[in-house]
Formats: structure tokens, sequence, C-alpha cells
């Protein structure tokens, strides 16, 4: 796949003493988002993600933010479909505790992976199954066509009729 997100910010640069914070527009380009098995990218690729930076009485907390615009294959019917969410994470950070819930993933030699964080936040912030639209019919399990567009009164097989109520049937007769 096309190189991974990159943007890093280096701590050290940032001068923050104690109890001071900054906020930063971080440059991130996601890449590509897999979920289940499905690629999906972001519209736009290229975007700034809020970044706040805080320093506790010992190492860092970040909180990162951006909307999220997506577009991939509907896992019903394979259909595109366009998507957005917000993406609101944050992590802490402190050196020399012996707690791996303090010590964030994303910071390694005192940098912070903005790109990589990201893009993790990215894929946990979108749906579990992306849909068209929450009511997609999905495709006919018999031919395969996309039941978004057909009448259910005119797709019918000889094999059982409107294959959506064939399960009915099944369930009816037992
Ligand atoms: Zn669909
Ligand atoms: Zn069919």
């Amino acid at each position: 796949m096309a190189s991974g997100p990159t943007t890093i910010i280096d701590l050290g640069r940032l001068s923050l003493a104690y109890g001071e914070g900054t906020r930063l527009d971080c440059p991130v380009r996601l890449g590509p988002l897999e979920l289940g098995g499905q690629a999906y990218v972001a519209s736009p690729e290229s975007f700034d993600a809020r970044l706040d930076v805080s320093r506790p009485a010992n190492g860092f907390a970040f909180r990162l933010r951006f909307p999220l615009q997506f577009e991939g294959p509907c896992v019903r019917c394979l259909e595109g479909a366009a998507l957005e969410t917000e993406v609101d994470v944050r992590e802490v950070d402190q050196p020399g505790v012996d707690d791996e819930e303090l010590r964030s993933p994303y910071v390694v030699d005192n940098q912070l992976e903005v790109g990589r964080w990201a893009h993790d936040a990215a894929v946990l912030a979108m749906p579990a199954r992306v849909l068209c639209r929450a009511d997609c019919a999905g495709l006919c399990p018999v031919c395969g066509e996309s039941l978004n567009d057909a009448d259910p009164a005119e797709h019918r097989h000889d094999t059982g009729g409107d294959p959506r109520w064939a399960k009915l049937r099944e369930l009816n007769s037992e």
C-alpha cells in the first residue's frame, strides 16, 4: 500500500514547562483505512487535525480531534457509501511510570506519532459495518442483483419468490 501516515511532533521542541499547554493544527494524511477486509479512503485524504498538548506534573497529555469523512463499499450491497463522523481521542504519556495505562504507544523517543494515532483513531471511529444507508436491502442471494433498485413484487425467482420472504416461510413452517 501507499506510504503510511508519517506526521510526527517532536515533544522536546515544543519547550513546554510543567503546567503549560499548546494547540497545534497538524497536517495528517490518513492513508487507506481497512475495516472488515474492505478498504476505505478518507475524503479529503489530507487535512489538518487539531492537537492539544498539555504538560501535567509528569509527562504529557494529548487530545486529537478532526472531522472524518470517508468513502468505500457498503458491506451489504457493495455500492459506494460515504459517511462522516467526529474523531475525538485522548492519550497520556508519563515516562518512568510502571503502568502501561499511562504510557502512550504513539510516543516513541519523545516524539508523538500523530499520523499513526490519527489513522488508528479514524478506524476505531468508523462504524463496525459501513452501510450506504441504514435500511440497505443488500443483494439478492439468488441472482446477486441489488435489491435497493428492485421492486420486490417484480423481483422473484421461480425457486421461491422474493428471497427475503423465503426465510420467513421457513420459520413459519417449523
Ligand atoms: Zn448498501
Ligand atoms: Zn434475484
